[in-house]
């Protein structure tokens, strides 16, 4: 039996307009992606030393740090390849840093690219020394992971990005400065979460009143991008299903509130 992995490449197409808020992060961004992508000249011996290898994205959970690594593909004009922590470190001993090996030859064979790991700490948790066969298997794909960063060339840009909520735990070796740089994606503030919010209405083409999406930002406080976008995907659901009529401040209300028991609930269920 061997595990299949969802690889797939792709050349995303998000703009830093697409992402609501954040504009800290997009300048960070922007700045290395200027070097990375060849905007600016570099001098020839410093390449190798200025091109930054990857970035780990780090916050809580729907965020938009999937969002973030696509747009950093589609400003790259890189393919990207997407592939998850645990399918990874899933796999049989032995088979796992295989799969880092040969994702990194693919990456390199469709350069320029971007490689991203979701659930970056289940394959890059620090490496604990304990001689169990789960730590071994993880050491041994930190070691590839290290030796592919280590092995990156400028003139075949491969860019590594791997995502998180628990940058904690992830191995020191890897938060080098000269391997991934850390760039934290926290939850919205109001601002970010009014930008969000338009970009989902207008997604959805769900036509809300300025002062109404002001409201909407403000009852979101402590909500993810991801649960803002889902408010207009439901009202949307809810036009198409209903009679036809654009979702009022009523609306969007209940289905804020709906949201946030839900949330309650989900935490109740998991103690
Ligand atoms: P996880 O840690 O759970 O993997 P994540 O931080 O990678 O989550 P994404 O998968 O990138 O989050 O976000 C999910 C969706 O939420 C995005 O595809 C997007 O539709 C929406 N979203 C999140 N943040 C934003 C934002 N700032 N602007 C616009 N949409 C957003």
């Amino acid at each position: 039996f061997k595990a299949r992995t969802s690889s797939a490449f792709e050349v995303p197409n998000v703009k830093p307009e697409d992402i609501g808020g954040y504009a800290e992060v997009k300048r960070e961004l922007e700045r290395a992606l200027r070097i990375v992508g060849g905007t600016v000249e570099l001098p020839a011996g410093l390449r190798h030393d200025l091109v930054p290898r990857g970035f780990i994205f780090h916050g809580p959970p729907g965020t938009g740090k999937t969002l973030f690594a696509k747009m950093v593909a589609s400003r790259l004009g890189a393919t990207i390849l997407v592939v998850s922590g645990p399918e990874i470190t899933d796999m049989y001993v032995g088979e796992s840093e295989r799969k880092v090996r040969d994702l990194f030859a693919e990456a390199r064979r469709n350069a320029p690219a971007v490689v991203v790991f979701d659930e970056f700490d289940s394959i890059a948790a620090r490496r604990t020394g304990r001689d169990d066969g789960g730590s071994r298997a993880g050491n041994a794909v930190v070691a590839q992971l290290l030796t592919e960063l280590d092995g990156f060339r400028p003139e075949v840009p491969v860019l590594t990005i791997g995502t998180t909520n628990r940058i904690d735990i992830i191995d020191d070796a890897l938060l080098r400065p000269s391997r991934f740089r850390p760039v934290k994606i926290d939850l919205p503030d109001l601002a970010a979460r009014l930008e969000i919010a338009r970009v989902h209405a207008e997604h959805f083409g769900v036509p809300v009143a300025p002062a109404v999406l002001v409201r909407l930002a403000q009852a979101t406080e402590g909500m993810n991008g991801d649960e803002i976008r889902s408010v207009f995907r439901e009202a949307r659901v809810g036009q198409l299903l209903g009679d036809g009529t654009p979702p009022d401040a009523r609306r969007l209300g209940v289905l804020v509130g709906e949201l946030r028991r839900a949330r309650q609930q989900r935490d109740l269920d998991r103690g």
